[in-house]
């Protein structure tokens, strides 16, 4: 569970998270299943009401698809 990927959406996101753990909905989940909670993964964005990351990045637009061939990869 990932909040603040674009910098204004860090507080609903976090209050998303903080009301999920708040119910203690992780209780009731299975015990082969567990909850990764990732607050204001855009930090930076979060920090400045930003969308983009420090390098202007947009993290949810921009990413690399490493199903795909890249050129780094030289697969
Ligand atoms: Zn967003």
């Amino acid at each position: 569970m990932v909040s603040g990927t674009h910098g204004p959406e860090g507080y609903c996101g976090a209050a998303g998270q903080l009301a999920f753990l708040q119910a203690r909905f992780h209780e009731g989940l299975p015990s082969s299943a567990a909850v990764l909670c990732i607050y204001a993964l855009n930090c930076y964005g979060f920090a400045w009401d930003r969308r983009v990351n420090a390098e202007g990045c947009d993290l949810n637009r921009n990413f690399i698809d490493f199903s795909q061939r890249t050129r780094e990869s030289g697969l």
